[in-house]
């Protein structure tokens, strides 16, 4: 997910440019400006409340702009980020900016400045008001927005400056220009995005060898945990013993062992595009746990993928796999099957349930065979792997 800002004086062609940038990239689109003259349209008691001070020129009060927010802001699925159009425009909107960002899970990448002289803002805010029709494009009203931009809203620079996130372009250019450079930003900021998949689905479900195979085919790694904590048996390190009985006892391994081991890997994994997380998170604890590693390591959950199969074919497909030679210790018996999959239904369903009302999660059909399965998690794996450039 990249989440951009576009910040510049009125008639920087902030809409403008949002226009080509939803289309190209498909950005859940917040425009405050928008969204106060929608309210202001339907008599609403907010836009009652913003009218007068729109019509001024002044800001309207960031009380008004934090409701305007949560009454738009929703969960986005299928889209690749949110971009901000004419917010934050004070300091203390930057914060909301940041606590709007920590509560949707994500957080903003940049925000991009697009710079014009005070005399172009007020050329162009006249031409626009021959058409636009906007009561604030007069030339009384354009200077007093520009007056509260000086005041109010440059001051919003230094905190993106301080941050390290702040992009400056000219905005006297061409349309095309200013669109070619703010594409180029916005470009380097995907190829930067790490890929992180989710795969849930019940034990004998494919997610293991569907995991594998999507990460070969798309340079991801595959994160398995289970995997992890074979291999620590393998190695017969002291960890390894003690997860050995866990398993014989059909248990769940300790999340200390689980959070050492993931951060091992991830720091380990140097030039790669993503991760694919199998068999974990396991549990609610889980979740907040790969949310708190994720954000430490600058990235997060790009999708959650869930696949679906009818319980009948995960139990004839277990007890086929019990039969075979290479089974694992989980494996071994019809009790520890029923055990595995009692497991996931009370720990691992609630936390794709909650994922579910929070994350853009694709519910996949897995009752067909390997390759049909894969095609249809394929297609879910590319859409976060598009490459703009
Ligand atoms: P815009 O369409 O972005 O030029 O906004 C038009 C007018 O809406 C501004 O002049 C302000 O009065 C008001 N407005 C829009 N966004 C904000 C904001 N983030 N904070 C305060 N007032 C805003």
């Amino acid at each position: 997910m990249v989440n951009v800002a576009l910040f510049g004086p009125p008639g920087a062609g902030k809409g403008t440019q949002s226009a080509f940038l939803i289309k190209k990239y498909n950005f859940f689109y917040i425009s405050t400006g928008d969204l106060l003259r929608e309210e202001i349209k339907k008599e609403t008691k907010l836009g009652l409340e913003a009218k007068q001070i729109i019509a001024q020129g002044g800001l309207v009060s960031d009380e008004i702009i934090v409701q305007i927010i949560e009454n738009t802001i929703k969960e986005n699925p299928g889209a690749s980020g949110f971009l901000f159009d004419g917010f934050p425009r004070t300091y203390v909107q930057a914060y909301i900016l940041e606590g709007l960002m920590i509560k949707m899970h994500t957080a903003l990448n940049c925000l991009i400045s697009i710079e014009l002289p005070e005399e172009d803002s007020i050329q162009r805010l006249l031409n626009r008001g021959k058409i636009s029709g906007r009561s604030d494009d007069n030339e009384q009203v354009i200077k007093n927005r520009l007056h509260e931009y000086r005041e109010k809203t440059l001051p919003v620079l230094n905190f993106y400056k301080e941050k390290g996130n702040y992009k400056a372009l000219n905005g006297a250019q061409t349309v095309e220009q200013v669109n070619f450079e703010i594409e180029k930003i916005i470009n380097k900021e995907f190829s930067k995005e790490l890929v992180n998949i989710v795969l849930f689905g019940y034990p004998g479900s494919g997610r293991g060898s569907q995991g594998i195979a999507l990460a070969k085919k798309y340079g991801l790694e595959y994160l398995a945990t289970g995997k992890m904590l074979e291999e620590e048996i393998n190695n017969k390190s002291k960890i390894g013993l003690k997860i050995q009985k866990l398993y014989e006892s059909g248990e769940l391994v300790p999340d200390e062992i689980v959070i050492q081991l993931i951060e091992k890997k991830i720091e380990n994994s140097k030039d790669i595009k993503g991760f694919i997380f199998k068999g974990f998170p396991r549990t609610l604890v889980q979740s907040y746990i790969l949310d708190g590693i994720l954000q430490k390591h600058g990235t997060t959950i790009s999708k959650i993928i869930e696949i679906e199969v009818d319980t009948l074919t995960l139990i004839r497909r277990l007890n086929k796999r019990s039969l075979t030679p290479g089974c694992m210790p989980y494996d071994s018996s019809t009790e520890k099957i029923v055990k595995r999959l009692e497991e996931h239904k009370m720990k691992t369903i609630p936390v794709i349930q909650k994922y579910k009302e929070t994350h853009d999660v694709a519910v996949i059909n897995g009752e067909d065979d390997f390759d049909t399965v894969f095609e249809r998690l394929a297609i879910e794996v590319k859409e976060k792997l598009k490459d703009f450039s």
